[in-house]
This record gives C-alpha cells, sequence and structure tokens, in this order.
C-alpha cells in the first residue's frame, strides 16, 4: 500500500483481466470528512471489518488504475475498492452513506430519457438564485424551476400554483413524513419544500430542471432516477465581488437582488471554502461565478454538455 504502481505492474495487471472482474463497493467505509482529493486521500475502515487488511492494500491500486482508465481528473474526484468477500459486520445504516470511493462509468443520456437534474450549489443562495433566474428568463423554453410549497400566506399578486403550491402546515407535515421533499427548510417560522412531484413535472415537460440547494441536500438527491449533475458556484475574489455585486444590481433590477453587507463579503469566502472541502467528492463542476452574464454563458453551455454529452456518473446509476 502507499506505492503507485509501475507502468509495467499496470500492464501485467491488465494482462490478467485484473479490472475486468466485477467490482462491488464496499459499504463499511466511513464518509470522508474533507473533500476527496487525491494528495489527501484517507481510506478510513471500519476496525471491526475482518477485511480492512485486504481493502487498504488494495486502495491504492484502485486509486491509480481509476485515473489510468478514466483521466486525471476523475483520478482526483473518484476511485472504487475491489471486494471478492463481502462483509458481515458492515452496519446496514452505513449503506445509505456515500462512500469515499466510488465506481464511475460513462452515461450518455439517450434522447428519449429525462434531462438530469441540475444541482447549483454556493456559498449564498442570493448569488445562485440570481444566475438561476436569468437563466431561465434568457432560455424560458429549455429550462424550469420546480415550483416550491410553502405554509406562508399568499401575497398580493402571487397564484398558487405560480410562485409556490401554497398549503397548510399540516398537509406540508404529513408531506415531509410520506418523503414527498428533496428538501425543506423554514424561514421566519414558515416552511418551505422542494417536491419531488414538482421536479418530476418540469422534467416530464421535456424541459431542464434547475434547483439551488443546501450543500447538505445533495446527498438525498443522487438517484439514479434524478441523476444529478452538481455545479459549485465559488464566488470570486473579494475585491472583484464588491464589484460584479454593484454590476449585478444594475442589470437586474434591485427588488430581485439584495444589497451585500461587509461582513457578508468576509464571510463567504471562508464559506465558500468550507463548502468545497466538505463537499467536493460531489461537484461535477466548478464556476468561479465573476460577473453575472458571462457566468450565464458559461453555466448554459455546461449544461448542455451535461445534458447531450457522455458524462461520468457512479456505476450504480448507469445500471
Ligand atoms: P419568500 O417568502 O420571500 O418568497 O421567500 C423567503 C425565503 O424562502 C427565501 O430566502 C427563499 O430562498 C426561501 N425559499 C423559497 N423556496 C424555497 C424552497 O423550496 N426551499 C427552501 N429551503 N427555501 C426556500
Amino acid at each position: 500500500a502507499g506505492i503507485i504502481p509501475s507502468a509495467s505492474m499496470l500492464r501485467s495487471k491488465q494482462r490478467e483481466n485484473w479490472w475486468s472482474q466485477p467490482l462491488q463497493v464496499h459499504t463499511c467505509i466511513k464518509p470522508l470528512t474533507v473533500g476527496g482529493n487525491a494528495d489527501n486521500i484517507q481510506t478510513p475502515a471500519d476496525e471491526n471489518c475482518p477485511a480492512t487488511d485486504e481493502a487498504d492494500s488494495e486502495v491504492t491500486d484502485g486509486i491509480y488504475l481509476a485515473g489510468f482508465r478514466r483521466s486525471f481528473r476523475l483520478w482526483r474526484r473518484t476511485s472504487y475498492r475491489r471486494r471478492r468477500q463481502s462483509c458481515s459486520s458492515c452496519s446496514p445504516d452505513t449503506s445509505t452513506l456515500c462512500p469515499p470511493y466510488e465506481e464511475v462509468a460513462l452515461y450518455q443520456r439517450p434522447p428519449q430519457e429525462n434531462h438530469r437534474l441540475i444541482i447549483l450549489l454556493g456559498a449564498t443562495r442570493v448569488g445562485v438564485n440570481e444566475l438561476r433566474k436569468n437563466l431561465i428568463k434568457l432560455n424560458p423554453s429549455s429550462f424550469q424551476s420546480p415550483v416550491p410549497h410553502t405554509t406562508r400566506p399568499m401575497r398580493a399578486g402571487e397564484q398558487t400554483g405560480r410562485e409556490y403550491h401554497f398549503i397548510t402546515r399540516e398537509l406540508f407535515e404529513y408531506m415531509v413524513c410520506n418523503h414527498r421533499f428533496v428538501e425543506y427548510g423554514e424561514f421566519k417560522g414558515q416552511l418551505y419544500g422542494t417536491s419531488t412531484d414538482s421536479i418530476d413535472d418540469v422534467l416530464r415537460r421535456g424541459r431542464m430542471c434547475i434547483i439551488d440547494v443546501e450543500p447538505h441536500s445533495i446527498q438525498p438527491l443522487r438517484s439514479k432516477k434524478l441523476k444529478p449533475f452538481v455545479i459549485f458556484i465559488k464566488p470570486p475574489a473579494a475585491d472583484r465581488l464588491r464589484e460584479t455585486r454593484r454590476n449585478a444590481r444594475i442589470l437586474l433590477s434591485c427588488r430581485e437582488t439584495r444589497e451585500f453587507r461587509e461582513e457578508d463579503f468576509v464571510n463567504l469566502e471562508e464559506t465558500s471554502r468550507l463548502i468545497e472541502e466538505k463537499y467536493k467528492q460531489f461537484f461535477d463542476f466548478t464556476l468561479e461565478n465573476n460577473e453575472l452574464q458571462e457566468s450565464c454563458r458559461k453555466l448554459y453551455s455546461i449544461i448542455k454538455e451535461a445534458q447531450e454529452e457522455e458524462q461520468w456518473i457512479p456505476v450504480s446509476w448507469s445500471r
């Protein structure tokens, strides 16, 4: 373990057909507390797992071979463990956590299949929201956001089913209990949430569904059905950010965006760094939001590529 195999070792492993044997993701691995960075790869293993030694001795090969086959970018992002035996002491609960090493496969979305869900994520919902709204405004026939549910009263000029589905707290809680929300939260005493049905609704219409969520909501959204493509929106450096905020307020109406306070600028960089560190293994793309219009154009082409070209996805989503 710890030694990167030489090219001749790799060739001999290739001859042995080493990687064509069935692979099984080991589920008793504790999740990474920091992002999946090849320079900082941890191989936490369950002390009670009888197969731990074998797993650790093979993981370096796994990491390297994944990179060898699949590009440097993926080498940094993914890897997988080979298991020849299952571990009887693995807790069933841990199988729902994302393993630190994930087997990936190439996927090309068939034209008859729904679009992949596009998840935008960032340190501030404000910047991400602006990007999402602007993108939809520029391409209303291609992109749409699901209509969220809320328990807050309807305001003048709003319509149920347009801005929100306005429902009672009882119904909202009933929907929570029945796992009808992919994410939900409370704001000023009112509940807000995005339902699976509202996402399905957008996808069934053949549009690309874009949502922005809190980082902790990514994990429950990672499913074979939605095949989410996660884009991390990274803020620019603080000085540049001050400038872009001014421009965004001029471009969009001030009602649609809000002014940043000085402490927002200070916190933003640190929050963004922490999110990146903790959730990096889920990101399919990182976009630096330097300037709204330029970022929007870039976002459009990234999303098009995600929907139309071959992409790496967890192998369990492709079977
Ligand atoms: P408003 O009541 O002014 O329309 O929205 C208040 C807040 O609710 C906003 O900060 C907005 O981000 C949040 N919100 C709107 N929709 C959702 C949603 O689907 N899920 C969550 N968690 N928050 C939402």
